[in-house]
């Protein structure tokens, strides 16, 4: 294995010049976002203290700028090895560890670009990197190629019997899909076709710019990150919408919403909504008539939608007045424990035995509503949970949001 460590260290002294840095001086080794972290809480081990991850970026910066520089220590290939497993497979970037921090040191930030030095340095998990370059060469991480996306199409269409356009002239709203659901859970894909319908949007499935995950800003790979935002931003633009809205997948919808315009280096010339966000705002003008569902269960925030995204209230206005079996779990919405699975994690095999041991604090806060049932909106917190379900060989149902609301719309 040959290792760029001059690369790697470019990458980070290119990122010390940025507002990042203030975060680098802010901490003040408090050691308050240690028990935040859903892995250290469940390993106890001081490495996984979401401080620490500052750490490589920390010591790039003080060789760089500090006055003494010369005293200070260089980033190493020991370092890039020995952080590895911190930067990727024990941090889903949740940005749990900010919501307690005195400083608000957003250290999933931080870790997403320290991300890029090791892929600059040709490091990295295999399987996350791979996966990025699936997205590159054919259109997704998990095969959901232009021909793929179609057949799924037709045969939900058929299946469903709704309408599912693709490449529609004229829509307003272009629907992105997952590759996640696309693959594992497909029925969210005529579900969220069924509640567009049955509001009468005038939307489309684009077959230029589908998938809306983004393994390659997860893994670091800034070039692969623009190429898979510049697909759904090039469709939508040649289409013409006004929105484009992310499905059932947490980190697709902050990449685009929150980040899509800076690394493209432009301003997008539409409005990103995830799923709940445009069912919310589809009950607010009316459009939404729900049968009431007694089911009992509780909802699971997915980390990128509720605390990053600060949309938690959206799925809540969804559920009120419909979903009388709904119990809140505790803590939940912006301090809610992630899946385990976020930000590339579910994607690596050597972390899945921690993310399953990690899942054991979501069965606890499951089983204390007393209700037994996880409704999400998140594809890959879905599979996350799916796999670490069996890990535990745990009863409990999981279901999406989307499909609940899809099976529940009533007749117009
Ligand atoms: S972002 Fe989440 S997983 Fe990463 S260190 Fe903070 S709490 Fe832990
Ligand atoms: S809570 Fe904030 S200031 Fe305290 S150790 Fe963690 S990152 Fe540093």
């Amino acid at each position: 294995m040959t290792i760029d460590i001059k690369a790697a260290t470019r990458s980070f002294l290119a990122q010390t010049e940025e507002h990042l840095v203030s975060y680098l001086e802010a901490c003040v080794h408090c050691g308050q976002c240690a028990d935040a972290c859903l892995f250290y809480r469940t390993s106890g081990d001081p490495r996984h203290t979401p401080a620490y991850k500052l750490f490589p970026l920390a010591r790039a910066y003080r060789q760089q700028k500090w006055p003494l520089n010369w005293f200070a220590c260089k980033i190493t290939e020991g370092d890039l090895l020995e952080w590895e497993d911190l930067i990727f497979d024990t941090c889903t970037m949740c940005g749990r560890c900010t919501e307690v921090c005195p400083m608000g040191i957003d250290i999933a930030s931080i870790v997403g670009q320290a991300r890029k030095a090791w892929a600059d340095a040709g490091l990295g998990p295999r399987d996350l990197m791979a996966a990025a370059e699936n997205s590159r060469d054919h259109g997704s991480p998990l095969g959901l190629t232009q021909e793929k996306l179609v057949d799924r199409v037709e045969w939900l269409a058929d299946d469903d019997e709704v309408d599912m356009p693709l490449d529609k002239p004229g829509a307003e709203v272009m629907l992105t899909v997952s590759s996640i659901e696309a693959m594992k859970y497909p029925k969210s894909l005529s579900a969220m076709a069924k509640i567009l319908n049955h509001a009468g949007v005038n939307w489309t499935f684009s077959t230029h710019g589908y998938e809306s995950t983004n393994f390659g800003f997860l893994a670091g790979r800034s070039d692969i990150a623009a190429t898979m935002l510049g697909r759904i931003v090039d469709a939508a633009e040649q289409a013409g919408v006004k929105t484009v809205v992310i499905p059932e997948c947490g980190h697709a919808y902050g990449v685009m919403r929150w980040s899509g315009a800076n690394i493209l280096g432009r301003p997008l010339p539409f409005e990103v909504l995830h799923i709940t966000e445009y069912i919310a705002r589809l009950k607010r003008e009316g459009k939404l008539k729900l049968k009431p569902y007694a089911d009992p269960f509780t909802y699971h925030d997915p980390c990128q939608v509720s605390r990053r995204g600060g949309a938690a209230a959206d799925a809540r206005y969804i559920l009120d007045g419909f979903a009388t079996g709904f119990k809140e779990m505790t803590p939940t919405a912006e301090l809610n424990w992630c899946c385990g699975g976020g930000g590339g994690v579910q994607a690596m095999e050597r972390a899945a035995d921690l993310r399953h041991k990690a899942f054991k604090i979501k069965i606890d806060q499951v089983e204390a509503t007393g209700t037994g049932r996880l409704v999400s909106a998140c594809a890959n917190c879905r599979l996350t949970m799916d796999e670490s379900k069996t890990y535990w060989n745990w009863g409990g149902a999981l279901e999406s949001l989307v499909e609940i609301v899809a099976d529940h719309l009533e007749d117009v």
